[in-house]
């Protein structure tokens, strides 16, 4: 009895740890809504919406007091327009967005969406006109469409139809036997991370924000798909005029933007138009002409190898 304990102890626990984590994943989502660490000032008022200008002023910030990450950041992102974060890993682009949701508050110098600093107004009303689709977007063990109209609960079918449309994800759902009704998560199928960004992008277009971030969002996708989905997101947000955030690593898929925010080492580097910081700058630049080398790939290598 002693000895058969030992290993049925040891199942139970990765048992447990396997439900632990599961339930960690939903704990996470639902923290996404309420962090307990940030809480409302006595003061805090609603978030009163003029169309979504976002605002850094001397924006200083670090997880840990010896190890700044942002160092006096400023920036404006005018209503309506779309603006990008590049820079090398770690620079701090994803902090910028942890930092807009209030994840965490500012160290020093302040965040203003439309005028109002963001540790003014309550919590609940500033995240519920960001939306964001997050590097790695947690998945509820249930149907593809709960997991869809969770950005809207109260969205049709017509209208989680028309995001999943739009976010190039209704061909492959309708394909599955049980199509919108297909379970998902641990449970249920596990689906590539590029299905998992789609039904983020549906998920984030459904709850229609006033301010979208996109970390990464498309960074899983083929050429084609994203290029589509990307023509989707921006028609929608000239459409509604919605201020919008991206972060990503390929630069063709954010060269398009009003501006290009050039993070590196905790400062902005440099800041303009795809146009201007090809002309004129030096880290944009030298990306840029990077990733166009590694696009057309086969021939530089060829020429390179034959010149060595
Ligand atoms: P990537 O392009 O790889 O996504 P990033 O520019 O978005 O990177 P951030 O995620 O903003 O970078 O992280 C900036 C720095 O802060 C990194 O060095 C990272 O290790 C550190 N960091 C991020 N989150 C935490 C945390 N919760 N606690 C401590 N340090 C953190």
């Amino acid at each position: 009895v002693f000895q058969l304990s030992v290993p049925l102890n040891f199942l139970g626990s990765v048992y447990r740890e396997l439900r632990q984590s599961l339930l960690d994943m939903e704990t996470l989502f639902n923290l996404q809504k309420v962090n307990v660490a940030i809480k409302d000032a006595p003061h805090a008022k609603p978030l009163v919406l003029k169309g979504g200008e976002i605002r850094f002023e001397n924006v200083s910030f670090g997880y840990h007091p010896e190890r700044p990450i942002l160092k006096n950041i400023s920036f404006t992102i005018p209503a309506g327009h779309k603006i990008a974060f590049v820079g090398p890993s770690g620079c701090g682009k994803s902090t910028i967005l942890r930092l807009l949701f209030r994840y965490y508050d500012v160290d020093s110098g302040r965040i203003l969406i439309d005028g109002q600093d963001i540790r003014d107004v309550t919590v609940e009303s500033l995240r519920r006109a960001v939306g964001v689709v997050p590097q790695d977007t947690p998945l509820f063990n249930n149907t593809i469409e709960h997991n869809i109209r969770y950005g809207r609960t109260d969205a049709t079918d017509e209208e989680v139809k028309a995001v999943a449309k739009r976010a190039r994800i209704e061909e492959t759902i309708t394909k599955l036997p049980d199509g919108y009704q297909t379970k998902v998560g641990e449970r249920g199928m596990m689906i590539s991370g590029g299905e998992k960004q789609r039904l983020a992008v549906s998920r984030l277009l459904l709850k229609d924000p006033p301010i979208m971030f996109f970390d990464e969002a498309t960074s899983a996708l083929d050429t084609a798909t994203e290029t589509s989905m990307l023509q989707n997101i921006n028609s929608i947000l000239k459409e509604k005029q919605r201020t919008s955030v991206f972060v990503a690593h390929r630069l063709r898929t954010i060269f398009d933007s009003d501006r290009i925010v050039v993070l590196k080492d905790g400062v902005v580097a440099e800041q303009g138009t795809h146009q201007e910081l090809v002309d004129g700058g030096t880290v944009y630049a030298s990306m840029w002409a990077a990733q166009e080398v590694l696009s057309t790939g086969g021939d530089t290598e060829k020429s390179s190898t034959a010149a060595s």
